[in-house]
C-alpha cells in the first residue's frame, strides 16, 4: 500500500487549515509549493514546474521560489487576488529531532500587505469587513499599516456604493447573508478582493468580547457609536480576522473611531469619477487630477491625508474656517512654511515605520530612518511655537518630539547599519559592555592569528605561508604547491587546490573556534538588543501615531498654502446664505495644463433664489465642461479648506455635489451608454437637496432627440421646483430650445460662452456672457476634429433643410403613415424645432394629433411620451 510521507503528510495537514490560501511550505532555503498551488503558481508567475517524491507512486507536482526573494512572489500572488499562507520552520533544522516543526506564521491577502514594495506609499491599503443584518450594513474599515480603524453603519446599497468609492479597499471581508442581500460587489468594488467569514465570526458576543480586550474597556459603550450595534460587529470580525491572519494581536492598532458621514460632504461614485479629484477618468492617472496639482507634501503621511481631505470634504463652516486659517498663517509667513517643508522633507513615513516596528518587521535601517525622522521634530516644533493659528497650535501640542525615543535608538544603533538583524554590525560600541567585550575579542582574535601566522612561516621556512578564511572551511593555512615539501608533520590536509594545498593544525583550530564562536556569540548578543531597542520604541506607539498625525496635518497645510501662493488663490468666504458668487473662477488643473495666462477666467453666480438654475449653451468645444467643472471643484477646494483660483469666491457650504458628465458606458455591468446616463440622473433627483450642487453636462442624448429633449426638460423642471428639490445647477445643453424656460420658471438664468465666427471657422472666445447661444457650430468642430469634407457637406445640407422654417409646414403637408417612417430622421427633428414647447400651441392641434395617431403602431413607452409631451405643451402654452 501507497503511503504517504511524514512531510507530505505535514504539508497537507497544514494546507487543510489554510485551504483558501496558496501555502509557501519553508524547506531550507526554499519556499516550496504542491500541488495545485504549484501548478498555478507556476503558470501565474512562470515558474518552473518539478515535481517530489511524496510517498505515492505519482511525483508531486512541486514549483519553489528561494527564501530572499519570497517578498516579490508574494506581492505578485497577492495582487491578483489570493491569499499567500507562509508555513515557516519552526526549529533549527541542525537541531531538531525527527521531522522539522513548521507552522504558518502570517497569511498575506490583498488588504493585510505590510512589505514596503507592495505599497504605495501615497495611498492607503485598507481592508473592509461589511456585516448586513437584514435591514442596514456594518462597516468596518481599517489600514494595518498605519493603524487607522473605523466604523459605521449605512441604511442603504446607495451609501454603500458611496463608501466603497471613497475607501477603495483591495480586500472586502463579510458575512454570507451580505452577499445574498442582492448587493453586486464586483460591480460596485471591481477592484477588491473578497471572501466570506464563517457566520461565528460575527457572534455579536465573541466580537464585543475581543473589542473590549483589545482596547482595554469595560463596556463597548466606552469605544462611541452608539446605535452602531453592526458597525462594531463588523469591526469586531474585522480584528478577529486581522488576528488570525496576521498570527499577532494587532499592536499597531490603538484606537477605534466611530463616524457618521454626516461630518463630510457626500460625494457619490460617478461624481468623484468625472471631477477627476485623485485619478483621470482615461488613464487612471494622478496628473491631471486637483490631488496632482494641489499635492505639494513633502511626507508619505501628508499625501495620504491630503488625497483623504480632498476625497472628503468638510460640511461644517467652522471646521473649514480653521484649515483656512492655518493656511493663511502660514502663506503670511511664508518664511517659516518654506523652513518647516525643508524639516518636513527627510521625515520618513512614521505611521507605517512604527507599524512595521511593532509588526517585528523593522530592520536596523527602518530604525535608523526612523531616528533620522525624529532628529527633525523638535526643529519643526521651534517654528510652530512662532505660529498661532488654531490648527496650527493644536499641530503643536500635539507632536511629542520623542527625544527620548532618539536619544536611545542615538545611544544604541550604528548610524550605517546592515540590511539584515542577524548580521551583526548592528549595536554602537559603548552601549553594552558584553558587546565590547566580545568585539575586542575579535580583534585580539586576529592578532593571535597573524601572531601564529609569523611564528609558523618561521619554523617552517615557507614564505608565502599565509592564515586565511572562507566560510565552508573556515580558518587554514594556504600553501603554494611548490612549497608544498617544506611543510611540517603537524600541518593537516583540509583541501587540495590546482596550485596550491590548505592545512590546518590543532592551535589554529582552538584559535577558529574561539574566534567564531565569538563572532556568532556577538551576533546573536546585537539581534537580542536590537529587538530590546525595537521592543522599547513598540511600546511608545501611541505617542508615535499622534506626532505622526500632527506631522501629516503640517505637511498638508504648508502644501496647500504654498499651492495657494504659487497660483494665485485667494481665501473663499464661506456663506450660509446658499451662495455661490465666483469672481474670475479658473479650472485649477485645466489652468496648469495649459500653462501661464493661457486660461480665461469667468465669473458665476447661483443661489436660492433667481439664479438657482443656470442653463448653459454654447458651441461644441467652447468650454461649457471646463466651466461647469471649474465651479464644482472651486465649491469642494473651498470645502477642504483650500484656498481656490478665482480673483474672490464667496461660497456656500454644499451637502453634497452631483455631476453627470458625458457619456460612458459600463458594459461591464451591462448597462448601456443611455442607461448608466439615466441611473445617474436618477441618483441625482432621489438625493439632491436645496443645499446641494448639480452638474448636468448633457442630458438625454443617448437616445432619440424628442425623448432626450422632453426628459431634459423634465429634469430641469423637477430640479427648479423648491417643493421637490430646488437645488443650485449649472445645466449644459446643446438643445437650445431649452433657453425657452429663462422666463418661464423662476430661478432659470440663460448662459452662454461666446464664440466668433471667421468664415468658415469660429474662434473660440472662452467667455461666459448672459443670454442663450443661437447655434451649436457642430459642423465646424467635426472639421477641427477630421470629419472628411463629403461627410460634413452633406451634413451641412441636412442642417440647411432642418432649419428651413418652412420645414415643419412641409412636413404636415405630406405626412401620411408612410411619409411618416421614411421621414424619421427629419421629422424627429423637425417636431423638436417645432418647439413642442413653443409658446403658440394650440388644443385643436393637439387633437387633431390625437386623431391621426395610430395607436396600434405605438408602443406603451411611445404613448407614455406622447401624452407626457401634449401635457407639457398644455401646460406651457400661454
Ligand atoms: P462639448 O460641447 O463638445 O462637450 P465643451 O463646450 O464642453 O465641449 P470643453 O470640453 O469644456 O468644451 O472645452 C474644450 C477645451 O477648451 C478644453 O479642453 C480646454 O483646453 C479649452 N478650454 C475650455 N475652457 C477654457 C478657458 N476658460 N480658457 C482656456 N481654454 C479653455
Amino acid at each position: 500500500m501507497e503511503k504517504i510521507s511524514p512531510m507530505m503528510a505535514q504539508y497537507l495537514k497544514t494546507k487543510e487549515e489554510y485551504s483558501d490560501c496558496i501555502l509557501f511550505y519553508r524547506l531550507g532555503d526554499f519556499y516550496e509549493m504542491f500541488f495545485d498551488d504549484a501548478l498555478y503558481v507556476s503558470k501565474a508567475l512562470e515558474l518552473t514546474l518539478t515535481g517530489k517524491d511524496c510517498g505515492m507512486s505519482e511525483r508531486a507536482p512541486m514549483c519553489g521560489i528561494p527564501y530572499h526573494a519570497a517578498e516579490v512572489y508574494i506581492q505578485k500572488l497577492v495582487d491578483l487576488g489570493k491569499k499567500v499562507a507562509i508555513a515557516e520552520q519552526l526549529e533549527d533544522p541542525k537541531t531538531a529531532k525527527g521531522l522539522v516543526k513548521r507552522d504558518v506564521i502570517r497569511v498575506v491577502t490583498p488588504g493585510t500587505v505590510i512589505s514596503s514594495t507592495g505599497l504605495d506609499e501615497t495611498k492607503n491599503n485598507y481592508i473592509m469587513c461589511l456585516f448586513y443584518s437584514g435591514s442596514e450594513y456594518g462597516l468596518a474599515v481599517s489600514d494595518i499599516t498605519t493603524g487607522e480603524f473605523l466604523f459605521t453603519v449605512l441604511h442603504t446599497a446607495g451609501e454603500l456604493k458611496d463608501e466603497l468609492s471613497r475607501f477603495l479597499p483591495t480586500e472586502i471581508i463579510a458575512n454570507d447573508f451580505f452577499f445574498m442581500s442582492g448587493v453586486d460587489i464586483k460591480q460596485l468594488a471591481p477592484n477588491s478582493a473578497y471572501s466570506t467569514l464563517p457566520g461565528k465570526m460575527f457572534s455579536d458576543e465573541k466580537c464585543f468580547e475581543l473589542l473590549k480586550k483589545h482596547f482595554g474597556v469595560a463596556s463597548t459603550s466606552a469605544l462611541g457609536g452608539d446605535g452602531m450595534e453592526n458597525g462594531l460587529i463588523a469591526a469586531g470580525a474585522l480584528l478577529g480576522y486581522l488576528y488570525e491572519t496576521q498570527k499577532n494581536e494587532q499592536p499597531q492598532i490603538t484606537s477605534i473611531k466611530p463616524y457618521t458621514t454626516g461630518r463630510y460632504m457626500i460625494i457619490d461614485t460617478a461624481t468623484r469619477r468625472n471631477l477627476e479629484l485623485t485619478q483621470t477618468m482615461r488613464e487612471k492617472s494622478k496628473r491631471g487630477t486637483l490631488l496632482w496639482v494641489l499635492d505639494k507634501t513633502c511626507t508619505s503621511m501628508g499625501a495620504r491625508l491630503l488625497r483623504k481631505m480632498i476625497e472628503q470634504p468638510l460640511i461644517k463652516t467652522d471646521e473649514i474656517i480653521m484649515r483656512q486659517d492655518a493656511i493663511e498663517e502660514l502663506s503670511e509667513n511664508f518664511a517659516d512654511r518654506d523652513e518647516l517643508r525643508e524639516y518636513l522633507n527627510p521625515v520618513y513615513d512614521l505611521e507605517r515605520l512604527i507599524s512595521r516596528i511593532c509588526y517585528r518587521a523593522a530592520g536596523p535601517r527602518d530604525i535608523i530612518a526612523f531616528k533620522n525622522s525624529l532628529s527633525m521634530l523638535p526643529a519643526v516644533k521651534g517654528v510652530l511655537s512662532l505660529l498661532h493659528s488654531e490648527e496650527l497650535t493644536s499641530c503643536n501640542a500635539q507632536l511629542d518630539d520623542l527625544s527620548d525615543l532618539f536619544d536611545l535608538i542615538d545611544a544604541a544603533i550604528n548610524d550605517d547599519p546592515p540590511l539584515l538583524v542577524h548580521d551583526g554590525g548592528i549595536i554602537k560600541d559603548g552601549y553594552s559592555e558584553e558587546v565590547d567585550l566580545l568585539r575586542r575579542s575579535k580583534t585580539e582574535g586576529s592578532s593571535w592569528l597573524s601572531e601564529l601566522e609569523e611564528k609558523e612561516r618561521e619554523a617552517s621556512g615557507i614564505k608565502t605561508l599565509r592564515v586565511r578564511f572562507n566560510k565552508v572551511f573556515g580558518y587554514y593555512f594556504e600553501v603554494t604547491n611548490s612549497f608544498k615539501d617544506m611543510v611540517p608533520d603537524y600541518f593537516e590536509r583540509k583541501q587540495t587546490l590546482v596550485g596550491a594545498e590548505r592545512y590546518t593544525t590543532p592551535r589554529l583550530k582552538e584559535l577558529e573556534s574561539t574566534i567564531l564562536g565569538a563572532d556568532e556569540k556577538l551576533k546573536a548578543l546585537e539581534y537580542d538588543l536590537f529587538c530590546g531597542v525595537r521592543q522599547k520604541i513598540a511600546e511608545n506607539i501611541i505617542r508615535v501615531q499622534k506626532s505622526a498625525a500632527a506631522v501629516s496635518r503640517i505637511d498638508v497645510y504648508c502644501s496647500l498654502s504654498l499651492v495657494a501662493q504659487r497660483n494665485g488663490y485667494v481665501r473663499p468666504s464661506i456663506n450660509d446664505k446658499g451662495v455661490i458668487k465666483i469672481k474670475n473662477g479658473r479650472h485649477p488643473v485645466v489652468e496648469q495644463m495649459l500653462g501661464d495666462g493661457q486660461f480665461i477666467a469667468n465669473d458665476v453666480l447661483l443661489d436660492n433664489k433667481n439664479n438657482r438654475i443656470n442653463i448653459i449653451t454654447g458651441p461644441n468645444m467652447a468650454g461649457k465642461s471646463t466651466f461647469m467643472r471649474q465651479v464644482a471643484l472651486i465649491t469642494l477646494m473651498a470645502q477642504t479648506g483650500s484656498f481656490v483660483p478665482a480673483q474672490s469666491a464667496d461660497i456656500c457650504v454644499c451637502d453634497r455635489i452631483f455631476t453627470r458628465v458625458g457619456a460612458s458606458d459600463d458594459l461591464s455591468s451591462g448597462q448601456s451608454t443611455f442607461m448608466v446616463e439615466m441611473s445617474e440622473v436618477s441618483n441625482i433627483l432621489k438625493n439632491a437637496t436645496k443645499n446641494s450642487l448639480i452638474v448636468l453636462d448633457e442630458i438625454g442624448r443617448g437616445t432619440s432627440t424628442y425623448d432626450g429633449m422632453s426628459i431634459a426638460w423634465a429634469v430641469v423642471e423637477y430640479i427648479s421646483d423648491p417643493k421637490q428639490i430646488g437645488a443650485k445647477t449649472l445645466f449644459a445643453t446643446h438643445y437650445h430650445e431649452l433657453t425657452e424656460l429663462e422666463g418661464a420658471i423662476p430661478g432659470v438664468v440663460n448662459y452662454c460662452i461666446a464664440v466668433r465666427e471667421q468664415g468658415e471657422d469660429i474662434i473660440f472666445l472662452r467667455k461666459i456672457i448672459r443670454g442663450g447661444a443661437d447655434k451649436s457650430y457642430g459642423i465646424q468642430a467635426a472639421r477641427l476634429a477630421g470629419v472628411p469634407a463629403k461627410v460634413l457637406q452633406r451634413a451641412k445640407e441636412l442642417t440647411e433643410q432642418l432649419s428651413d422654417a418652412d420645414i415643419a409646414v412641409k412636413t404636415r403637408e405630406t405626412e401620411s403613415a408612410g411619409s411618416r417612417k421614411k421621414n424619421r430622421f427629419l421629422q424627429d427633428d423637425v417636431e423638436a424645432n417645432q418647439l413642442v414647447f413653443s409658446a403658440a400651441v394650440r388644443e385643436e392641434d393637439i387633437l387633431a394629433e390625437l386623431k391621426d395617431l395610430n395607436v396600434s403602431n405605438m408602443t406603451p413607452i411611445d404613448a407614455l411620451s406622447m401624452l407626457y409631451k401634449w401635457q407639457n405643451r398644455l401646460k406651457n402654452r400661454v
